[in-house]
Parts: C-alpha cells; sequence; structure tokens
C-alpha cells in the first residue's frame, strides 16, 4: 500500500479518535453515576421504599454537558475536541473562568493518537476496525477505574462479546483460541485473588478485573495471557513502588490493576505477536 495513503487513513483515524474521545470523556463521567443511581434505586427497592428522588435521570446523551461549578452549558463551539480546550476555552470555563481539568484534552489526545497508529500499523483491514474498538473500550475502563476503582460490567462484558465476534472470522486469533483465553483470563485472575485473599486475608483485586483479562484473551488469544499479566505486573508493582516511596500511597491503600491490565493489553493489540515469538523462541 502506498504510504500517503495509509497515512491519509491514519490521519483520518485520529480525527475520529479526537472525536470518540470527546464522548469517551463523557462515559467516564456519566457511567460511575447511573450506576449509582442505579443501585440507589435497587436498594430503596429492597428495603421496600420508595425510589430515591435523584433530580434529573442521568443517561449518556442527556442533559448535555455543563460546567460543574456554575451550569454553564457548553456549547458546540466549545466541544470541539482539543480545539475549544486550547484555542477557545484557553483550559477555562467559558461562563465562570474555573479552570477545566487537562484531563479532558489530554483523553481526546490519547484517544486521536491510539487511534492513528492503530490504521497506520493495521492498514485498511477489518483489523483496524476491531483495534479501534478494543482501544476505546480500554481508555474508558481504565479511566473509570482510576477514578472509582470500578470496571463496570456494562463495558467488559460486551467487550468479551465483541471480541469472540471478531474473531469469528480469525482477525486477532482462531476462535477456540479465543474461547479459552476468554475462559483462561477469567480463571487465572480468579485463582490468584483467591490464593491471594487465603494467603493474607485481603483482597488484592476486583472482579471487573478478572472480566477485563478474560476479554483482552477473547480478543487476542490464550498465548498472550502470560505476556499481559508479566507485563501488567512489572509496570504495577513499579508504579506501586513508586507512589509508597514518593509517599502519596499508603501501603494499603488499593492501586487500580485495571489501567496496567489495559495498557498491557494495548501492547499485547500491537506487538504480541512478536513478544510471544521472543519468548516461545527461547524456551524451544
Ligand atoms: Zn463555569
Amino acid at each position: 500500500m502506498l504510504p500517503e495513503t495509509l497515512g491519509g487513513l491514519a490521519v483520518a483515524a485520529g480525527l475520529l479518535g479526537l472525536c470518540v474521545g470527546s464522548f469517551l470523556n463523557v462515559v467516564i463521567h456519566r457511567l460511575p453515576k447511573m450506576m449509582e443511581q442505579d443501585w440507589q434505586a435497587q436498594c430503596a427497592e429492597l428495603r421496600g421504599e420508595p425510589p430515591p428522588d435523584q433530580g434529573e435521570a442521568l443517561s449518556l446523551a442527556k442533559p448535555r454537558s455543563r460546567c460543574p461549578n456554575c451550569g454553564h452549558q457548553i456549547t458546540a463551539l466549545e466541544n470541539i475536541p482539543l480545539v475549544s480546550y486550547l484555542l477557545i476555552l484557553k483550559g477555562k470555563c467559558s461562563g465562570c473562568g474555573t479552570r477545566i481539568s487537562p484531563r479532558y484534552p489530554i483523553t481526546e489526545l490519547l484517544t486521536g493518537l491510539l487511534s492513528a497508529f492503530a490504521a497506520w500499523h493495521f492498514g485498511p483491514t477489518i483489523q483496524t476496525v476491531g483495534a479501534l474498538a478494543l482501544l476505546w473500550a480500554l481508555i474508558a475502563l481504565s479511566a473509570i477505574d482510576l477514578d472509582t476503582q470500578l470496571l463496570p460490567d456494562s463495558i467488559t462484558l460486551p467487550l468479551l462479546w465483541l471480541g469472540l465476534a471478531f474473531n469469528l472470522w480469525t482477525t486477532f486469533a482462531d476462535l477456540p483460541t479465543a474461547v479459552i483465553g476468554a475462559m483462561a483470563g477469567y480463571l487465572s485472575l480468579w485463582s490468584v485473588f483467591w490464593l491471594f485473599k487465603l494467603a493474607t486475608g485481603k483482597e488484592g483485586m476486583g472482579y471487573g478485573d478478572f472480566k477485563l483479562l478474560a476479554a483482552l484473551g477473547a480478543w487476542l488469544g490464550w498465548q498472550m495471557l502470560p505476556a499481559i499479566i508479566l507485563i501488567s505486573s512489572v509496570v504495577g508493582a513499579v508504579v506501586g513502588i513508586a507512589l509508597i516511596v514518593a509517599a502519596r500511597h499508603g501501603r494499603n491503600v488499593p492501586i487500580p490493576f485495571g489501567p496496567y491490565l489495559a495498557a498491557a493489553g494495548v501492547i499485547a493489540l500491537f506487538w504480541g505477536q512478536r513478544i510471544t515469538q521472543g519468548y516461545l523462541g527461547l524456551i524451544a
């Protein structure tokens, strides 16, 4: 394929990624709140109480985004990914001048860059379509886990099914490999969880982590699981020790594992084939 065409594809995917990143910001912000409203309603129902008054029902589409400080409704011009933050708003709410967190443009930029790279890496194939879906879900999951220490089932479970669906046509792995990957991904962390709990009496991770690794196994096949666990543990340990040394984290404060699994999943998506061939070569 001509490099210009591939470059054009990458630019198009990058622009699409910026817009999707803007939507992911909404998902990251609202999905945990929607889950909480749902739990409160269910608890009230179990206790036989009337449903709690939660004001305006929240969904991903409604209401339109507002400034959390002054309630100023974000206009279309203020909603252009990256451009609005940098050039129009200059990092401040146009209503009240409150600083807007740089995490919003950072999420948009990260989504744009990873999307462009996926298109560049996989070219005009079904793999690019799959890689984009996987990357976008992993970005949303990582940010929600960092914020709330939750990995919502409403993302992890559809992600697992979608991975199996793509692999009906051996997009990233053949179907038996993907099904075994989903099962082995869940069971491996589930076993670690129970061993750790029996040994220390503590819960080192959550069920969301098992489901996320099951999803990665479904997308990439069971052969990638050892590399994913190894990469995420090493990165997690390094960051965890750094945080404890910097004394910003107590030893017993849980550190979300989801972002490390997600990051390892991204590495395995792009370079997993080479990594596994490397260590299988070492064994053979
Ligand atoms: Zn404001």
